[in-house]
């Protein structure tokens, strides 16, 4: 089986999920408790966030460990705005977590503005600019789309933010955590969100970054665990072997050229000469390829090539059940192109045969479901 939805989720990597186990069946002592077994899981935990906080140049206490990147974004549209009369700015090309976030806001009266995407799937960055104005309190700009791989200029976004506005800057990192630089500091954003099961770690573990100049209200109250930020007893094997997948992810990803892989995809797919390829080659993360077949159904297609051993997305798995493609629609690309749409995302430790493989068979699959159609 050649496995291509890591975008949705990926396989655990073998040595993340010895450590995780370790915690729950040795080492399960709660690591606020004051005995010296407890002590030394409180301090493993904290030796993880020192090596998660590197991949993103962040401090370990800039950190706060969450359930999910999900629940990261919620925290910042309901505890994380200080000036709540401002207004927010996201884009049309949000996941849900963000997007459906924002939109509760508005449903509370706060002013929403969409950012318009150009038909690259990234920002319209001129658009932008006059959204942002001296009231915006919170801005939030996906850094790479879960749908197309397509890449925001996230440094400019967040310094046009910065010059006209005391504005608060958050992004969502997940699709690009470990896969594009994702460093904090030169991005010169205030929060952004990652999770642990897009790059190996564990589903149910995610975090948020939050700079240290701010102090901002815990979504989540109780016994006060992370410094009173996110009460509930710490995930500790999640977070620990949240730590050793960052290791062993980056280790593989530094041999992995992504670009290189979504262009051999890519190139495969164009040369057959009637598929669309979403996004540019360039302001790619590369780790997503999502390609349109015009008058055929995404959906059916993935369920043929299940059966011939290939797993694929069709569009986002989070937002499967929604009717249509909000990413793709705001792109400009037509609807008998986005029902034809499927989504093939890679992890590192692919390799180029496989990948290439996959091409050849999803070309003859989808040409013979093309001539069944056109009879
Ligand atoms: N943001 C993006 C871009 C994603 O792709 C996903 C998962 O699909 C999420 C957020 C949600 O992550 P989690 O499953 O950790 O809540």
């Amino acid at each position: 089986m050649i496995y291509l939805d890591n975008a949705a989720t990926t396989k655990t990597i073998d040595e993340a999920a010895k450590v995780a186990l370790k915690y729950y069946t040795e080492d399960y002592y709660n690591p606020s408790a004051l005995y010296r077994a407890a002590s030394i899981v409180h301090g493993e935990m904290d030796s993880a966030a020192k090596i998660i906080a590197g991949a993103l140049n962040a401090d370990k206490n800039e950190l706060v460990f969450t359930s999910c990147a999900t629940e990261s974004s919620n925290m910042v549209f309901e505890c994380g705005i200080k000036n709540k009369k401002g207004n927010v700015i996201v884009s049309e090309m949000e996941h849900p977590s963000v997007y459906e976030a924002a939109k509760r806001l508005a449903g509370k009266g706060t002013d929403v503005r969409f950012a318009k995407i150009n038909k690259n799937g990234i920002v319209d960055v001129d658009y932008f600019e006059k959204l942002v104005d001296e009231n915006t309190a919170l801005v939030s700009i996906i850094h790479c789309s879960n749908e197309t791989g397509a890449v925001n200029d996230i440094k400019t976004l967040a310094g046009i933010t910065k010059s006209k506005s005391k504005a608060l800057f958050h992004s969502d990192g997940v699709q690009s955590f470990l896969k594009i630089d994702s460093d904090v500091k030169k991005l010169g954003v205030d929060y952004y969100s990652v999770s642990a099961h897009k790059i190996g770690g564990l589903k149910g573990v995610g975090l948020l970054y939050i700079n240290k100049s701010l102090n901002i209200p815990a979504l989540i109250v109780g016994g006060g665990q992370q410094g009173g930020r996110r009460s509930g007893t710490e995930n500790v094997g999640g977070i620990i072997s949240f730590a050793k997948a960052v290791e062993e992810y980056k280790k593989a990803s530094k041999v992995f050229d992504s670009g290189l892989a979504r262009g051999i995809f890519a190139g495969k797919l164009r040369d057959a000469g009637w598929a669309r390829i979403n996004a540019l080659e360039s302001e790619n993360s590369g780790y997503i390829v999502s390609i349109s077949f015009q008058g055929i159904k995404g959906e059916v297609l993935s369920r043929i090539l299940e059966d011939k051993g290939i797993i694929v997305g069709i569009g986002s798995a989070c937002s499967s059940h929604a009717k249509t493609n909000r990413t793709l629609t705001a792109m400009g690309v037509g609807k008998d192109y986005i029902n034809g749409t499927i989504r093939v995302s890679f992890n590192p430790f692919l390799s180029m045969e496989d990948i290439s493989y996959a091409a050849d068979v999803i070309i003859s699959e989808a040409a013979k479901l093309r001539g069944t159609i056109n009879g």
